[in-house]
């Protein structure tokens, strides 16, 4: 399926989660079951084509300038300090933890990627092999992707991401107050090229090739008078996602909240960050954003979670009571088979991309 072998350098220190060539470049790639080995990397061969202004081939980007915020951190409480950073082609997005005693890059970095989740349960919280975590990434991810930007480093002083409202509004608001700056590397993503299936339970979920861009077909069924039965389907672009999704925010039960309050958990939900319900009544004063907010939201965590594939996907992502868990390991089973995916670039004509090329990509 067009993977041609390649020698590697193996850098150490990371354990293996980084790829590093003898040229320049340095990528975090899917970890990809390919070769027999108890795994094995990728990286993206050379391509053929450059990515400069006056060309066509979609370039990779990041922010122009460095920009930060303040927020509540959901789980403890506590104010968070956020900085995003430009970052250099090629380098994806990294979490990198400010607030402890060393700088020491194997401990303070995490790479955002699927195979750094280390709980999916009520957030998508990422960890290295040192144990630094961070959690609540999603809303955050959500808007970074949706925007189109490729390479990011993210410094925060806690074990979090601020909640802000609980949607991702004050992120994409932060990203849009910088601008973007064009990276001369190519943008790759990852064309899904067979259909990967999961159920678990009563959550189902199929990612289907689709060349155009990544489609989100959500349905969701609670028993609960106030959400029901909603679905949302949707082509996600960065127009798409601050028109319908970025402002729904994330919802909780009263009675769940209690539970993880006597946990120690969530000391920073609030009214003004979660819709929370009580039994069929929504408590938040001013109500819904929108009668379907709730499977806006869980298109807009999606959207974040997918992200994790490290390069934007092409496919169509069609699931019923999915959540981070479940997201997650739909892009397990994507990556473990490499007939499934390739990367490719894309070259855009009168402003809308028109063409894949499949890049070959190299495995040890
Ligand atoms: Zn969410």
């Amino acid at each position: 399926m067009g993977h041609t072998a390649s020698a590697l350098e193996r850098t150490g220190g990371l354990r293996g989660r980084t790829v590093r060539n003898t040229d320049q470049d340095t990528f975090s790639e899917p970890i990809n079951a390919r070769g027999g080995a108890t795994y094995s990397k990728l990286r993206l061969a050379h391509s053929n084509e450059d990515c400069a202004v006056g060309t066509d081939v979609l370039c990779q980007t990041t922010i122009a300038t460095p920009v930060n915020m303040h927020g509540i951190g959901l789980h403890k409480g506590t104010m968070v300090h956020l900085v995003l950073k430009p970052a250099k082609a090629n380098s994806g997005i990294v979490f990198r933890r400010t607030d402890l005693s060393t700088t020491d890059r194997a401990v303070t970095d995490i790479p955002a990627r699927y195979d750094s989740v280390t709980d999916a349960t009520m957030c998508t919280t990422i960890g290295n092999a040192a144990g630094t975590k961070v959690a609540t990434i999603e809303h955050l991810m959500a808007a970074v992707s949706a925007l189109e930007i490729d390479n990011l480093l993210i410094e925060v002083d806690a074990e979090e991401v601020p909640v802000m409202d609980g949607s991702s509004d004050a992120f994409i608001a932060l990203l849009d107050q910088v601008g973007q700056k064009t990276l001369e590397a190519p943008r790759r993503f990852i064309r899904v090229l067979e259909p990967i299936s999961v159920e678990d339970g009563l959550r189902k979920g199929t990612l289907n090739p689709c060349d155009d861009g990544l489609r989100i077909e959500l349905s969701i069924d609670f028993d609960n008078l106030v959400i029901g039965k909603q679905d949302l389907a949707l082509d996600i672009s960065a127009e798409s996602f601050r028109r319908e999704l970025s402002s729904s925010r994330t919802f909780g039960f009263l009675k769940d909240v209690e539970m993880l309050r006597s946990l120690g958990l969530a000391k920073g939900a609030t009214l003004e960050n979660a819709v929370v319900l009580d039994g069929d009544e929504v408590m938040n004063e001013d109500g819904l954003r929108s009668p379907d907010e709730f499977v806006r939201h869980k298109t807009l965590d999606a959207v974040g979670d997918l992200s994790l594939a490290g390069a934007p996907i092409l496919g169509c992502y069609q699931a019923s009571r999915a959540g981070h868990a479940f997201n997650n390991q739909v892009l397990h089973a994507l990556f473990a088979n490499p007939d499934a995916w390739e990367y490719t670039t894309r070259r855009h004509q009168g402003g809308s991309p028109v063409e894949n090329t499949r890049l070959a990509v190299s495995a040890d």
